[in-house]
């Protein structure tokens, strides 16, 4: 008899130590300054997140991206060193000279190209075609002076350039050695794709050099 009644007073004690005890926890995800948390036993998890800071600009401190906390105060520092600032909208300073001619060659030589293209697929007109490689070889030559008359500037984006000069120079040869239409065809697109592969890589790279803080 005794011996059931222990067994049940451990049945009962038991019962009751269960019913505080999460059977399943309840969890509430981590944040930047608690770790992961059960809503019903308050039994944490693992480690707090931490903040993952932005960096201060010219209108806000460094903040949390998170959960929006900030901390500091503005740096000052405007997303461009020339033009509109992003951040502010304040405008900073004009590009120079070169830099605005070197833009308006990667604008004009990629529509030039890209009408070139266009002219033999969609126009079958091969000659309005070489009008287009004709523009865009003069923006190249513009490109150039911009290199001629700064050879201390620009020096790895002049020697990407050489390579498309070379290719260009490439296209006239096999191009003028071209026997019929669908050859002198195939050289313009052929130049078209060389251009594409080409790429700005060096012009990007320099500009946001030039124009980034
Ligand atoms: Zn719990
Ligand atoms: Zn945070
Ligand atoms: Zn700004």
């Amino acid at each position: 008899m005794k011996k059931i009644v222990v067994l049940l007073l451990t049945m009962i004690l038991s019962l009751v130590l269960c019913s505080c005890a999460c059977i399943q926890h309840d969890w509430i995800s981590a944040t930047c300054t608690s770790p992961q948390k059960c809503r019903k036993c308050g039994k944490t998890e693992g480690v707090a997140m931490g903040h993952h800071w932005n960096a201060a600009n010219c209108v806000n401190p460094q903040k949390c991206s998170r959960c929006g906390i900030t901390k500091g105060n503005p740096s000052g520092v405007h997303s461009t060193k020339y033009g509109k600032c992003n951040y502010c909208g304040k405008f900073i300073k004009e590009l120079s000279s070169e830099w605005s001619t070197l833009i308006e060659v990667k604008n004009n030589t990629a529509q030039a190209i890209m009408r070139a293209g266009q002219a033999i697929n969609i126009a079958g007109n091969l000659s309005r075609a070489i009008d287009e490689i004709n523009l865009f070889y003069s923006e190249l030559e513009r490109a150039y002076s911009v290199f001629n008359s700064n050879p201390n500037d620009f020096i790895s984006m002049r020697k990407s350039f050489d390579t498309l000069l070379a290719s260009y120079r490439e296209f006239v040869k096999s191009y003028n050695a071209a026997t019929s239409k669908s050859q002198r065809e195939t050289c313009v697109l052929a130049m078209c794709q060389t251009y594409t592969n080409w790429g700005w890589d060096s012009f990007n790279v320099a500009l946001k050099d030039y124009t980034q803080n």
